[in-house]
Protein backbone atom coordinates (compact mmCIF):
# COMPACT_ATOMS: atom_id res chain seq x y z
CA UNK A 1 0.00 0.00 0.00
CA UNK A 2 1.48 3.36 -1.21
CA UNK A 3 2.77 5.42 2.26
CA UNK A 4 0.75 8.69 3.35
CA UNK A 5 3.71 10.37 4.47
CA UNK A 6 6.05 12.24 2.38
CA UNK A 7 9.18 12.85 4.49
CA UNK A 8 11.59 15.46 3.30
CA UNK A 9 15.11 15.54 5.33
CA UNK A 10 17.68 17.46 5.65
CA UNK A 11 21.28 16.00 6.60
CA UNK A 12 23.77 18.01 8.38
CA UNK A 13 23.39 17.20 11.85
CA UNK A 14 20.37 15.47 11.36
CA UNK A 15 21.98 12.41 8.95
CA UNK A 16 25.17 13.46 9.21
CA UNK A 17 27.29 14.36 12.45
CA UNK A 18 28.60 17.91 11.66
CA UNK A 19 31.23 17.67 14.00
CA UNK A 20 32.70 14.53 12.05
CA UNK A 21 33.13 16.60 8.72
CA UNK A 22 36.47 16.38 6.86
CA UNK A 23 36.45 18.91 3.97
CA UNK A 24 38.92 20.11 1.19
CA UNK A 25 40.26 22.80 -0.15
CA UNK A 26 37.44 24.14 -1.93
CA UNK A 27 35.04 23.22 1.08
CA UNK A 28 33.74 19.96 0.11
CA UNK A 29 32.72 17.33 2.58
CA UNK A 30 35.18 14.31 1.91
CA UNK A 31 33.88 12.19 4.50
CA UNK A 32 31.96 12.43 8.06
CA UNK A 33 30.03 10.34 9.49
CA UNK A 34 26.63 9.68 10.30
CA UNK A 35 24.45 10.44 13.64
CA UNK A 36 24.54 6.78 15.61
CA UNK A 37 21.29 5.25 14.15
CA UNK A 38 20.61 7.71 11.27
CA UNK A 39 22.24 5.37 8.87
CA UNK A 40 19.43 1.98 10.06
CA UNK A 41 16.74 4.59 10.63
CA UNK A 42 16.84 6.11 7.05
CA UNK A 43 16.86 2.67 5.27
CA UNK A 44 14.65 1.09 7.34
CA UNK A 45 12.26 4.26 6.41
CA UNK A 46 13.22 3.61 2.62
CA UNK A 47 12.32 -0.41 3.02
CA UNK A 48 9.12 0.23 4.52
CA UNK A 49 8.49 2.25 1.57
CA UNK A 50 7.93 6.18 2.67
CA UNK A 51 9.18 8.05 -0.25
CA UNK A 52 12.50 10.39 1.26
CA UNK A 53 13.49 13.52 -0.22
CA UNK A 54 16.88 15.47 0.63
CA UNK A 55 16.38 18.92 1.26
CA UNK A 56 19.72 20.40 2.26
CA UNK A 57 22.02 23.40 2.28
CA UNK A 58 25.66 23.01 1.12
CA UNK A 59 27.78 21.49 -1.99
CA UNK A 60 26.04 19.02 -4.30
CA UNK A 61 28.96 17.04 -4.26
CA UNK A 62 29.44 16.87 -0.35
CA UNK A 63 26.03 15.29 -0.24
CA UNK A 64 27.14 12.76 -3.08
CA UNK A 65 30.62 12.13 -1.09
CA UNK A 66 28.73 11.26 2.10
CA UNK A 67 25.98 9.33 1.25
CA UNK A 68 27.89 7.09 -1.52
CA UNK A 69 30.43 6.99 1.47
CA UNK A 70 27.72 5.15 3.88
CA UNK A 71 25.53 3.99 0.94
CA UNK A 72 22.50 5.85 1.31
CA UNK A 73 22.39 7.61 -2.11
CA UNK A 74 19.63 4.97 -3.78
CA UNK A 75 17.65 5.53 -0.49
CA UNK A 76 16.36 9.78 -1.91
CA UNK A 77 13.54 9.89 -4.44
CA UNK A 78 14.89 13.57 -5.42
CA UNK A 79 18.25 15.54 -4.23
CA UNK A 80 17.48 19.93 -3.37
CA UNK A 81 20.39 21.25 -2.71
CA UNK A 82 20.39 24.83 -2.18
CA UNK A 83 23.98 25.26 -4.54
CA UNK A 84 21.51 24.07 -7.57
CA UNK A 85 18.87 25.84 -6.28
CA UNK A 86 20.20 29.23 -5.79
CA UNK A 87 18.81 29.83 -2.49
CA UNK A 88 19.29 28.05 1.49
CA UNK A 89 16.45 27.29 3.41
CA UNK A 90 14.33 28.62 4.84
CA UNK A 91 13.47 29.63 1.12
CA UNK A 92 10.47 28.38 -0.11
CA UNK A 93 12.58 27.65 -3.35
CA UNK A 94 13.73 24.36 -1.63
CA UNK A 95 10.19 23.06 -0.88
CA UNK A 96 8.94 24.12 -3.85
CA UNK A 97 11.69 22.23 -5.71
CA UNK A 98 11.55 19.14 -3.63
CA UNK A 99 7.37 19.44 -4.64
CA UNK A 100 7.65 19.68 -7.92
CA UNK A 101 10.45 16.98 -8.20
CA UNK A 102 8.23 14.79 -6.77
CA UNK A 103 5.05 15.55 -8.96
CA UNK A 104 2.87 16.76 -5.69
CA UNK A 105 0.91 19.09 -5.23
CA UNK A 106 -0.84 21.57 -2.47
CA UNK A 107 -3.43 19.20 -1.61
CA UNK A 108 -0.21 16.89 -0.63
CA UNK A 109 1.52 19.09 2.16
CA UNK A 110 -0.69 17.43 4.81
CA UNK A 111 1.32 14.10 3.90
CA UNK A 112 4.90 15.96 3.95
CA UNK A 113 7.18 15.87 6.83
CA UNK A 114 10.60 18.17 7.23
CA UNK A 115 12.90 16.62 9.64
CA UNK A 116 15.83 18.80 10.39
CA UNK A 117 17.63 20.33 12.98
CA UNK A 118 17.73 23.87 12.78
CA UNK A 119 14.91 25.49 13.71
CA UNK A 120 15.73 29.14 11.72
CA UNK A 121 16.22 26.92 8.40
CA UNK A 122 14.42 23.60 8.76
CA UNK A 123 11.34 24.64 11.19
CA UNK A 124 10.86 28.00 9.90
CA UNK A 125 11.46 27.14 6.12
CA UNK A 126 8.41 23.84 6.45
CA UNK A 127 5.90 25.95 9.04
CA UNK A 128 5.80 29.09 6.19
CA UNK A 129 5.43 26.22 3.54
CA UNK A 130 2.65 24.24 5.12
CA UNK A 131 4.30 21.22 6.05
CA UNK A 132 4.83 19.77 9.14
CA UNK A 133 8.26 20.19 10.86
CA UNK A 134 10.04 17.54 13.00
CA UNK A 135 12.85 18.86 14.88
CA UNK A 136 15.76 16.34 15.86
CA UNK A 137 17.48 18.17 18.65
CA UNK A 138 20.17 15.76 19.06
CA UNK A 139 22.95 17.83 18.30
CA UNK A 140 23.85 20.93 20.53
CA UNK A 141 25.76 22.90 17.99
CA UNK A 142 22.90 25.31 17.49
CA UNK A 143 20.31 26.59 19.75
CA UNK A 144 16.69 25.55 19.28
CA UNK A 145 15.43 28.32 20.60
CA UNK A 146 12.24 29.83 18.72
CA UNK A 147 13.13 33.42 17.41
CA UNK A 148 9.51 33.51 15.22
CA UNK A 149 6.74 31.82 16.19
CA UNK A 150 7.28 29.67 13.05
CA UNK A 151 10.81 28.18 14.36
CA UNK A 152 8.73 25.87 16.67
CA UNK A 153 8.59 22.14 15.31
CA UNK A 154 5.53 20.32 15.37
CA UNK A 155 7.34 17.33 16.68
CA UNK A 156 10.34 16.40 18.48
CA UNK A 157 12.98 13.57 18.45
CA UNK A 158 16.07 13.13 20.50
CA UNK A 159 17.28 10.54 17.99
CA UNK A 160 17.29 9.77 14.80
CA UNK A 161 15.75 5.93 15.91
CA UNK A 162 12.30 7.89 17.27
CA UNK A 163 11.49 9.10 13.41
CA UNK A 164 10.33 5.63 12.63
CA UNK A 165 7.62 5.61 15.17
CA UNK A 166 6.93 9.31 14.80
CA UNK A 167 6.28 8.44 10.85
CA UNK A 168 4.55 5.01 11.40
CA UNK A 169 2.17 6.98 13.74
CA UNK A 170 1.96 10.28 11.64
CA UNK A 171 1.07 7.71 8.06
CA UNK A 172 -1.68 5.89 10.16
CA UNK A 173 -3.08 8.71 11.33
CA UNK A 174 -3.79 9.97 7.95
CA UNK A 175 -4.91 6.10 6.94
CA UNK A 176 -7.45 6.39 9.58
CA UNK A 177 -8.58 10.30 8.21
CA UNK A 178 -9.29 8.15 4.94
CA UNK A 179 -11.44 5.83 5.99
MG1 LIG B 1 21.28 20.68 9.38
Amino acid sequence: MEKNIIIFTDIGDTIIDEGTEERDRTGVVQRAQCIPGARETTLKLHDAGYPIVMVADGLTKSFHNLMDLHGLSPVFAAWVISEEVGEDKPSAKMFETAMQAMHLTDADKKRIIMVGNNVKRDMRGANRFGIRSVLLDWSKRRPFDAELPEDRPDYVIHNPSELFDLVERLNAELEAEKA
